[in-house]
């Protein structure tokens, strides 16, 4: 009753089409839910059908590649993304992460990994920001999986966004620096499933697999809310 109360005075709305969500709806409406562009490559698995998984060959050794969601620049996707990163939307993120992490246990895919692990802000970006965008997500993951997730595994030690005005050559030199294993305990011989919000190029996640492997994990695999 007190909830129907609120609701009416703050209706919660839809964080990828910005509408009033109905009743039982939560985060996402049901119409959005339908209309996200998957990318369905948790199907594919690691073959040369994973468009992904090809973009770390020959640069990364990663057992699995997969995204949840295709990245656009426009629409549901980047009002989603956006929520994520600027407007504090941290349930949205778990949110998202279990719906996928589910999915993926549906798959068998839960027997692969060992531990979820967010790729990490620099510790002066997380101060400004107040949260990384990608814990929710691994924390979703994680529950789903039902596995362990970690954020103090992995640290960023160069902010790169102050490195934005270097030449490509040395931006891409400095990478293998930005990322350092904290607790090499933590993931000694396990098969690490990293995790971060939108992928790109793939370098970021390339230089955290690279710090990873250094560390004695065994394996790792890597998994975006979106990648284009
Ligand atoms: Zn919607």
């Amino acid at each position: 009753m007190f909830q129907d109360f609120l609701s009416l005075l703050f209706p919660e709305i839809c964080h990828a089409c910005d509408q009033t969500l109905a009743r039982g709806e939560r985060y996402i409406c049901t119409e959005c839910n339908v209309k996200l562009p998957y990318t369905d490559l948790h199907l594919h698995g690691a073959t040369e059908l994973n468009y992904l998984q090809q973009r770390f060959w020959g640069k990364a050794p990663v057992r699995f590649a997969f995204s949840y969601l295709h990245f656009r620049s426009k629409g549901r996707v980047q009002r989603v993304l956006h929520k994520l990163k600027y407007k504090g939307a941290q349930e949205l993120g778990e949110h998202l992460g279990r719906l996928y992490g589910t999915l993926l246990a549906e798959h068998g895919y839960a027997a692969h990994f060992d531990l979820v692990i967010p790729v990490p802000l620099h510790r002066l970006k997380l101060r400004r920001r107040g949260y990384n965008q990608s814990d929710g997500f691994a924390k979703g993951l994680a529950e789903a999986l039902q596995i362990a997730w970690s954020s103090k595994v992995l640290e960023r030690v160069i902010d790169t966004d102050t490195q934005t005005k270097k030449s490509r050559l040395d931006r891409w030199q400095n990478v293998e620096q930005v990322f350092v294993v904290k607790q090499a305990e933590e993931v000694s011989g396990k098969r690490v499933l990293l995790v971060d919000d939108v992928l790109t190029t793939g370098a970021t996640l390339e230089a955290c697999a690279h710090a990873l492997l250094q560390s004695g994990c065994s394996e790792v695999s890597v998994t975006t809310i979106a990648a284009a």
